[in-house]
Formats: C-alpha cells, structure tokens, sequence
C-alpha cells in the first residue's frame, strides 16, 4: 500500500511519514497544495492524509480538484480542532473521514486501515485467504495458525495482494503501490520478492497468471 502525506508543517510531516512507514507503508510527502495536488492526479495512491491548511494552494481546493478530475482514492483530512466548519467542508469536498489536531498518531493509523479495507470492500481488519492470515492492525502474518516472518517489502507485497484478492494484480500495478517515488523502481525485483513470499508462506496461495501479473486465492482442495 502506498500512500501520500501533504503536511506544511515539517515536523508533523516528518512524523507522519515515519509513523506510516513503520507500520509497512510505501510513504511520499508533499509540503504544500499545488506539489500535493500534482501528484495525488499523477500516482496512483491507496490513499492520502490531506491536511486543510496549507501554502500555495489550500487542502479543500486540493480536494475539490481531484474529485472533479475523477480522483477516487480515500482522503483523510487534518483539520484544526476546534473549526467545526472544516470537517463539514472537508466531507462535502469529498473527503471520506478526519482527524482534527493535536491528534494520536494511533488514530490515525486507525482510520488509514479502515479507509484501506473499505475501499477494496473487506470489513475486518483480519484478512484471509485459505491458510494465510494477515491480521492489519499488528502486520501479522500466520499460515495454519502458525507466525510467519516477513519483511517490510514482503508484508507490503503480501497485504496488496491480499487487499484485492481474487483478482489478477500485474506488476506494473504492485511497482506502484509498493514502492515511494524515491524508489528504484524495477519489476524484476517483484518476482523476487513473489518468490520470497511463496517460499516463506510454504502453500500455493499466489499464482502467476502468465502475462498479466499475480493472484492471491486459496489452494484448490486436493481431490
Ligand atoms: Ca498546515
């Protein structure tokens, strides 16, 4: 999952970035409207913390833009605590859910998970495919019930594909949504880290579906 932080403030930035990298995301940051508003139109984020008060161009006119050009992705607001009018002109310039500041960085990290599932239509936190568990809020990992170990890029991997299970996902799309802009990018380094997944989660979850990219499903039953 990749996702986009556009925060004026430095610090509040850098915090952001560091508190949602540690819990497995691939992070860009933006430091004001219009460098937020070009790349939320050009990458293709799984979603954005946007905050309402920013320079060169303001968040809600951030928003506004991106819902008329199309822009689906889930939009989480920053707004100051006591501006009610914010939240209410966040959710009518299409923003999905807020956090008003000071806030907890765990709140946040809450509403990103369930902005993320609602958005690839899963309800619970846990999610499951055959044997494989992932469960989002601690990023843990269980094959028949027994923890499994992966590392940043392959819990990233895994919890993409699990998001949108049962569906072919190219590697085109996982180069995106798993790796910052600052990345070196190479979808050689995909079937890498396929093949490190595979052999950690030791069942036949992921399959290659020839020319087109991943998809995560459970094992047929053996007859
Ligand atoms: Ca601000």
């Amino acid at each position: 999952m990749r996702l986009l932080v556009v925060e004026d403030d430095p610090d509040l930035n850098r915090q952001l970035v560091t508190a949602l990298g540690d819990a497995g995301y691939a992070v860009d940051r933006a430091f004001d409207g219009e460098e937020g508003h070009f790349l939320g139109s050009t990458e293709p984020y799984d979603a954005i913390v946007l905050d309402i008060g920013l320079p060169k161009m303001d968040g809600l006119s951030v928003l506004e833009n991106w819902r008329r050009a199309g822009h689906a992705m889930p939009v989480l607001i920053l707004t100051a605590r006591d501006r009610w009018s914010d939240k209410v002109q966040g959710f009518d310039a299409g923003a999905d859910d807020y956090v008003a500041k000071p806030f907890h960085m765990e709140e946040v990290l809450a509403r990103l998970r369930a902005l993320l599932r609602r958005a690839s239509g899963h309800a619970s936190s846990e999610l499951s495919c055959g044997p494989v568990r992932l469960d989002t809020r601690s990023g843990r990992v269980a094959v028949d019930g027994n923890p499994v170990r992966l590392t940043s890029h392959e819990y990233r991997l895994l919890s993409y594909l699990m998001h949108h299970a049962g569906r072919v996902v190219s590697r085109t799309e996982l180069v995106e949504h798993l790796y910052d802009q600052d990345f070196d990018r190479d979808s050689n380094t995909i079937e890498v880290f396929v093949g490190r997944l595979r052999r950690k989660l030791d069942c036949d979850v992921i399959q290659t579906v020839r020319g087109l990219g991943y998809l995560l499903a459970p094992p047929e039953e053996p007859r």
